[in-house]
C-alpha cells in the first residue's frame, strides 16, 4: 500500500496489478478472483461468531436485567412429554437439544445467549427441523399446546431478538440449509432459510454471480435471518434492499399453515405482495423456510481505496464527489471515525493503513465490468479529491489481499467494539448533514453524567460512529467495560429522542428485537403501529404472540422511561383498576378515575400491559366489540374505541 506523497504516483503506475480481473479473463479466473474478493470479510464459516472479549463471562439473564419483563403464564411449561413428541417428529436426538429431561445447559447456551453477550434466555429445548413440513408440525404443536417459540438463524442479530427471554422453545433453522436451484440465465436462486450467507455467496461466485447482500457476520448469519431482519449491509448502495431482491418466499404461520409464494419471477402483480410483510418482521408473524433471491452478475473488476479526512464535512463532500464521478461503479461508501479505527488498531495490534491518524476515514469500493475503465475513473476521482484537499491521505489496494485487509479495518469495528466488556449499539438512519453529530452529543452526555473515562471505575470507554454512509446509516456504538443500567438510562430514550427530532429512524437495518420494541413510536406513528398490531393479530390469532411473544410491537411513554420503577409500580396499580373495571365492579368509580388517569390508562393499553380477558359476560362482549381497525393519531387523546382497538386482547404479561 502507498500513502500520502506516494499516493498519486502510485495511482498513476500503469503496472499496477489492476483490480482483480478484467472482463476478458477466462471464466475460471473470474470465479477465482471473485472468490478471493469475497474472502475479504473477517467472518469465518464457523457455526457462530463470538465477540472475542476476554472480559466476557456469561451474560446476565435477560429477565434479571429487565425485571419488568414477565413470563406470560398462559404459555405452558415444557414437559418430557412435549420433548418426546419433538424427538419422534424430527427423527431422534440429533434434531433436538433436550434440557428438560437432562442437564444440557452448556449445549443450549449458544442458543440462549446473543452475540453481544447482552441477553440470555432460559430455553431448555432447541428443535432443529429439516423441512418445511417439520417446521409446520412443530409450530402447529406449539400453537395447540401453548408453547412459546423463538425462531433462530445464525444468532448474529444485534437487538436481542434471536434469543429467548424465558423458556421459549428455540426453533433453529440450521438444518434447512439446502440450495435447491439456480437459474444461470435469470440469476434466481432458490434456497433454504438456514443457508449460511457466505455459503450461498460462494456457491454463486462459482457461477459468476453474487448474493445481493454482504455483511460482517456473513460466515454465521442465515439468509432466512437476513430476510427476517431485512439486513442492509455493505452492498445495499449497489443492489438495494432485500425488499427488491426477494422474489419469492415460503413461510409457516404460527398455526402451522404453509404459505407458499416461492415465485421465481421478477414481476408478479397479482394482489397484495404478502411476502413483503415477512421481510423485516423478525419472525413475529411466521417462520421463513425457503427463499428465492434475485442475484446480480458478480463484477469482475473491484477496487478499494481507504481515505483519511479531516472532518465529517469533508467526508460528505467526498461522498458527493464519489457519487458524481464514480456513479455506476461505486459499490460501497463506508465511514469510520478516528476512535473506531484506533480501537481496531488496539484490539488487533496491526499497523494502521495510513501513516498519520485522522478524525475520519472512508472506504470506497468500486465494482464494474471493465478493469481499465474503472481504474481510470477511480484514479481521476482520487486525484481530484486530493487536489481539492477534500481527502487528506489515502491508500489504494494493489491486489486482492490488500482489498481484504482494507475491508477488515471497516468490518472489524463491530467485533472490536464489544472487545472491552460490552457495547450498547444504536443502528440508526439520520439525514446525512446531521448524521455524525449524534456521536459527540452522546459522548458529552456520558461525560457529564460521570460515566465515561479512562480507568476501570468508569463503565464507558468511548463512543464510536461508523457505518454505511452511502445509505445514511450510522452505527453508534457505546463501548463499555461492563453493562450498566446507569449507562442505559443516560442513553435511552435520549438517543431515540435525538433521532426523532431529526426525522431519522431508530432502526436502520438491525430491527427492533427486544432492545427497541418499546421505542418504535419514535419512528412510526400510532396509525402505523395500530396496523402492525392488527397484522400480528391476524397472523398469530390463536395464542396471540406464540411467535416471539416477548418481542411484539408495543409503545410506551418516553417520559415515563426516565423513571422506569415508578412507572412500573404505577402501571401495576392501573392494571388492577382496569381488571376490576372489566369485571364491572368499579364502573362508577372508574368514571372519576378515568378523568384523572385517562392519559396513563390510554398509554397503558398501548403499552400492552396485561389487560385481562374479561371475567364477566358483559366484559366479554365488550372485548369482542373492541377489535376494530383505525387507531388514533399520536397527538391528542385517543377515543375509547380507538385505544381498545389497538391492543391485542391477550398480550403477554410483562
Ligand atoms: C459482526 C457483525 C456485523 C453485522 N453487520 C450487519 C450489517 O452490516 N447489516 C445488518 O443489517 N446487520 C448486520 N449485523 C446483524 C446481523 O448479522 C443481521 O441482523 C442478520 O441478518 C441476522 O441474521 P441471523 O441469521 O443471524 O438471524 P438471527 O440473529 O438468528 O435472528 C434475527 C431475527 O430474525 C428472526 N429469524 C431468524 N431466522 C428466521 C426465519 N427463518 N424466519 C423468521 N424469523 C427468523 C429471529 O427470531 C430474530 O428475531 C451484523 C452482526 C454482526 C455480529
Amino acid at each position: 500500500m502507498v500513502s500520502r506523497a506516494r499516493f498519486i504516483r502510485a495511482l498513476q503506475q500503469q503496472s499496477r496489478s489492476r483490480a482483480l480481473a478484467g472482463a476478458a479473463l477466462p471464466r475460471a479466473t473470474i470465479a477465482a478472483a471473485s472468490a478471493s474478493n469475497m474472502a475479504r470479510c473477517f467472518a469465518t464459516s464457523q457455526s457462530r461468531l463470538i465477540a472475542p472479549s476476554p472480559a466476557h463471562g456469561v451474560a446476565k439473564l435477560t429477565s434479571e436485567t429487565y425485571p419488568e419483563l414477565r413470563r406470560d403464564e398462559k404459555f405452558t411449561q415444557l414437559t418430557e412429554e412435549h420433548v418426546a413428541y419433538f424427538r419422534e417428529l424430527l427423527g431422534g436426538e440429533s434434531a433436538i437439544i433436550d434440557g428438560v429431561s437432562k442437564d444440557a445447559a452448556d449445549d443450549i447456551l449458544m442458543f440462549n445467549e446473543d452475540w453481544m453477550h447482552k441477553y440470555r434466555g432460559q430455553a431448555r429445548l432447541v428443535v432443529k427441523p429439516k423441512s418445511t413440513e417439520e417446521v409446520s408440525k412443530v409450530l402447529k404443536y406449539c400453537n395447540d399446546n401453548m408453547l412459546a417459540v423463538v425462531p433462530q438463524g445464525g444468532n448474529t442479530g444485534l437487538v436481542g431478538g434471536s434469543v429467548p427471554v424465558f423458556d421459549e422453545v428455540v426453533i433453529s433453522m440450521a438444518r434447512m440449509n439446502q440450495i435447491e436451484s439456480f437459474d444461470e440465465v435469470s440469476g434466481s436462486l432458490v434456497l433454504g432459510a438456514g443457508c449460511v450467507l457466505e455459503v450461498a455467496d460462494q456457491y454463486l461466485a462459482e457461477r459468476g454471480y453474487i448474493f445481493p447482500l454482504d455483511l460482517g457476520a456473513k460466515g454465521s448469519c442465515h439468509v432466512g435471518g437476513n430476510v427476517a431482519t431485512n439486513a442492509g449491509g455493505l452492498r445495499l448502495l449497489r443492489y438495494g434492499s432485500l425488499h427488491g431482491s426477494v422474489l419469492g418466499m415460503e413461510a409457516v404461520l404460527p398455526d402451522g399453515t404453509i404459505m407458499n409464494d416461492l415465485c421465481t419471477l421478477r414481476k408478479n402483480n397479482t394482489g397484495y405482495d404478502l411476502k413483503q410483510l415477512f421481510i423485516g418482521a423478525e419472525g413475529t408473524i411466521g417462520i421463513i423456510t425457503k427463499l428465492c433471491i434475485q442475484c446480480p452478475q458478480r463484477s469482475p473488476a473491484v477496487n478499494v481505496a481507504f481515505l483519511g479526512l479531516e472532518s465529517y464535512e469533508k467526508a460528505q463532500q467526498a461522498f458527493r464527489e464519489a457519487k458524481g464521478q464514480l456513479s455506476e461503479i461505486l459499490s460501497a461508501f463506508e465511514l469510520m471515525d478516528g476512535l473506531s479505527q484506533e480501537l481496531v488498531h488496539r484490539a488487533k495490534g496491526e499497523s494502521m493503513p495510513l501513516d498519520g491518524t485522522f478524525p475520519f476515514y472512508c472506504l470506497i469500493e468500486t465494482s464494474g465490468s471493465n478493469s481499465e475503465h474503472d481504474y481510470e475513473k477511480l484514479e481521476k476521482f482520487l486525484e481530484d479529491v486530493m487536489g481539492k484537499e477534500v481527502v487528506a491521505d489515502g491508500v489504494v489496494a494493489q491486489d486482492a489481499t490488500q482489498i481484504k485487509s482494507l475491508w477488515a479495518w471497516r468490518e472489524s469495528v463491530p467485533e472490536v467494539s464489544a472487545h472491552w466488556g460490552g457495547v450498547y449499539k444504536y443502528d440508526v438512519s439520520i439525514p446525512l448533514a446531521d448524521m455524525y453529530s449524534i456521536v459527540p452529543d452522546v459522548n458529552d452526555r456520558l461525560e457529564k453524567a460521570g460515566l465515561l473515562g479512562d480507568s476501570d471505575e468508569f463503565p464507558v470507554l468511548g463512543c464510536v460512529g461508523y457505518g454505511h454512509m452511502g445509505d445514511s446509516n450510522l452505527h453508534l456504538n457505546v463501548v463499555v467495560r461492563r453493562y450498566d443500567k446507569a449507562v442505559e438510562r443516560v442513553l435511552e430514550p435520549y438517543v431515540y429522542e435525538w433521532i426523532e427530532r431529526r426525522k431519522g429512524s431508530i432502526s436502520a437495518e438491525h430491527g427492533l428485537g427486544l432492545a427497541k420494541k418499546n421505542y418504535i413510536q419514535y419512528s412510526r406513528n400510532d396509525t402505523m403501529i395500530g396496523l402492525m398490531k392488527q397484522i400480528k393479530q391476524l397472523y398469530d390469532p390463536v395464542s396471540n404472540n406464540l411467535l416471539p411473544p416477548f418481542l411484539h410491537v408495543s409503545v410506551s411513554s418516553s417520559a415515563l422511561h426516565h423513571t422506569p420503577d415508578t412507572y412500573f409500580l404505577l402501571s401495576r396499580v392501573l392494571v388492577h383498576i382496569r381488571r376490576l373495571w372489566d369485571a364491572r365492579l368499579m364502573e362508577g368509580l372508574f368514571i372519576t378515575v378515568k378523568k384523572l388517569t385517562w392519559p396513563l390508562l390510554a398509554r397503558l393499553e398501548w403499552d400492552n400491559e396485561p389487560i385481562q380477558v374479561p371475567v364477566s359476560p358483559a366484559g366479554a362482549s365488550k372485548a369482542k366489540k373492541a377489535r376494530l381497525p383505525g387507531c388514533g393519531k399520536r397527538s391528542g387523546r385517543p377515543k375509547a374505541a380507538e385505544t381498545a382497538s389497538c391492543k391485542p386482547t391477550h398480550m403477554a404479561e410483562h
